[in-house]
């Protein structure tokens, strides 16, 4: 809750209005639908749903992989704390 962000925030997206970039997707540089932008009006929505639904895919499988061969864990701070 602070104030600052909240302006950091519209001027960032200022900035991305200015540049024509708001509203478009950063990957395939289609027009992010309007539903989505109003879902999340105070998040920077930079990718369309079907290239943030991939890059969280993309993700997942990543952080699976490094989970079984035990090289990274999310929770290895909280456990040995
Ligand atoms: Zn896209």
């Amino acid at each position: 809750m602070s104030d600052s962000t909240t302006i950091q925030t519209a001027e960032l997206r200022q900035t991305r209005l200015q540049a024509g970039m708001y509203g478009r997707c950063v990957e395939c540089h289609r027009d992010i639908a309007d539903r989505r932008l109003r879902l999340r009006p105070h998040a920077f929505v930079m990718r369309c749903q079907a290239c943030e639904e991939r890059r969280e895919q993309l993700r997942g499988r990543a952080a699976g992989v490094a989970l079984r061969r035990g090289r990274f864990s999310p929770y290895s701070s909280v456990v040995s704390a």
